[in-house]
């Protein structure tokens, strides 16, 4: 029975370990499964510019893992139970089963509010191709005065960023550490 490697996730982590490995390892002794969500390959690094207005490549990973032997599920990890070494996935058509003898385990992360009211609501990210297209459309409807709110200790850069994809009357960053970030996000223009 030959070896399952089962890779979660498709990102930068995920896309270049399964590469890698099916160049390293013999198809004859290894069987080599990479899970994703989503069908294309999402630049995270250029989602700021997404959100900016710019496009960004976002190529199939049936074509990024073609020729390679790597097979791709299209679903959402929903569990991982080593003790049976076994993940569960969800998808259209209801999912199943997934068993390994070698996971890697790259869903990469995901944003934390940490229960400060309001940002769930108003506040914006770039941290997933969704949040990003959610920023898109704020910033598109506000057309051309708009404001950046950033509500994480890290969100200098982000907040920024984005404006360099806007025309200069456009750039005006705003960037505040607590919950008043979150009131300064929502706030209509002016
Ligand atoms: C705007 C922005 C700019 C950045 N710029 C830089 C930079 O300049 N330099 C730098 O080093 N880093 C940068 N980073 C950080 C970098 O993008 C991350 O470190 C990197 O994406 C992590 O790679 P990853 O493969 O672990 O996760 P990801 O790239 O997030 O990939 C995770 C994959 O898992 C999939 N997935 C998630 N959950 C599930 C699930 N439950 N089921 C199935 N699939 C799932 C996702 O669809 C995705 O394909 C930036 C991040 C952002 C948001």
């Amino acid at each position: 029975m030959k070896h399952r490697i089962v890779v979660l996730g498709a990102g930068y982590a995920g896309a270049y370990a399964a590469g890698t490995l099916a160049r390293r390892l013999s198809p004859a002794g290894t069987e080599i499964t990479v899970v994703n969500a989503e069908p294309e390959f999402v630049q995270r690094m250029r989602l700021h510019q997404f959100a900016a207005g710019r496009t960004i490549e976002a190529p199939r990973l049936t074509d990024v893992f073609a020729g390679t032997g790597i097979r791709l599920r299209l679903a959402r990890v929903t569990a991982v139970a080593p003790e049976r070494r076994v993940v569960t996935v969800a998808d259209a058509d209801g999912g199943g089963e997934l068993g390994y003898d070698t996971l890697l385990y790259a869903l990469g992360s995901r944003v934390a509010d940490h229960g400060v009211p309001g940002v769930a609501e108003h506040a914006f990210h770039v941290t997933s191709r969704p949040a990003a297209s959610r920023l898109r459309e704020r910033l598109d409807a506000l057309g051309e005065r708009n404001e950046f709110a950033g509500i994480l200790r890290t969100s200098l850069w982000t907040t920024s960023h984005p404006t360099f994809g806007l025309p200069r009357r456009r750039r005006h960053p705003v960037v505040a550490s607590d919950a008043s970030a979150a009131n300064a996000a929502s706030r209509p223009s002016r």
